[in-house]
């Protein structure tokens, strides 16, 4: 039932009219004095617009398409229409066998001009309607607000911690992540040794925090506080200030730490 509400809306009510209001211009255009055309019978072209409206938002309404596109669908359905109603249908009506000569052509050229300027008018305007409803629906839809994970510390408990996260999120689960560290890499303490040794170069014993997170976002500063009931925690984000930073779950990897200033804050919450 859902794939059919989704392959109808917004396309078939939007295809049906643009094409009624295309063809009561088209319409009222065949009217216009000196236009040397005879205006179409109001009723039958009206049932004709509805169904060429139907036809052109289920052929041509889908949401990728472009102005380019539904502009193009308009015109050859517009020629389709021509060919298959006034050349071939209306043909085997009468009693007689379609022949699709140039005479019989050129005898309903004022009705291929109208079919396709139909389709030319028709299918623009049935993209901005499509576009419109789309629009609609993304800013009406209330998008729920996804738990905010806060890791801090990026050493190798914090940046561990963030990964299993990431991988969660890899795998469907819906949550923010964010890690705070004051350090933005990563160190590998092991290798420490052979910088200590001259084997290694200082430089090739860490790592940037940020490239070894794929979905969580790095905010690099100093934790200040934590405010467990208010869930909040206060960053000192170097030129970026002093900032406020809302959790749902904190994970505290800040380390070996004796009785620093938020593990403190924390403790006395328990
Ligand atoms: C020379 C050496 C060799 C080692 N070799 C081994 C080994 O072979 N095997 C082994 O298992 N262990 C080894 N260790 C121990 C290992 O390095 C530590 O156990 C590990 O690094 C601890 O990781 P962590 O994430 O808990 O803390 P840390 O690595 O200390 O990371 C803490 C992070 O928190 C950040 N931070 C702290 N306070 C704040 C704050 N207020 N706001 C924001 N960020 C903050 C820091 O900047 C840091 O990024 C070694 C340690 C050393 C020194």
């Amino acid at each position: 039932m859902e794939r059919i509400r989704t392959m109808v809306l917004p396309r078939l009510p939007a295809g049906v009219v643009a094409a009624v209001a295309a063809g009561v211009a088209v319409g009222l255009l065949a009217t216009v004095p000196g236009g040397g055309a005879e205006a179409p019978p109001w009723g039958a072209w009206m049932v004709h617009a509805v169904i060429f409206g139907a036809v052109l938002g289920l052929l041509g309404g889908g949401r990728k398409q472009s102005l380019g596109s539904s502009l193009a669908a308009g015109l050859l359905l517009g020629l389709a229409d021509w060919l298959f109603r006034q050349l071939t249908l209306s043909v085997l009506v009468s009693g007689a066998v379609p022949k699709w000569t140039l005479a019989e052509a050129v005898s309903t050229f004022d009705e291929l001009v109208r079919t396709v300027l139909l389709g030319a008018v028709a299918g623009p305007v049935m993209y901005g309607l499509v576009a419109l409803w789309h629009r609609r629906a993304v800013t009406g839809a209330t998008v729920p607000r996804k738990p905010h994970i806060v890791v801090v510390g990026g050493g190798f408990g914090g940046v561990g911690a963030a990964r299993r996260l990431d991988a969660l999120v890899a795998r469907g689960l819906q949550i923010e992540i964010t890690v705070i560290s004051e350090s933005n890499f990563l160190l590998f303490t092991p290798l420490l040794v052979g910088v200590a040794a001259s084997t290694l170069e200082p430089r090739h014993v860490s790592a940037p925090v940020r490239a070894a997170l794929r979905y969580a976002s790095f905010l690099h500063g100093r934790v200040e506080s934590v405010d467990p009931d208010r869930r909040e925690l206060v960053v000192a984000a170097g030129s970026r200030g002093r900032q406020r930073v809302p959790y749902d779950e904190l994970i505290l990897a800040v380390g070996r730490c004796h009785d620093c200033s938020i593990c403190r804050e924390w403790r006395s919450t328990r």
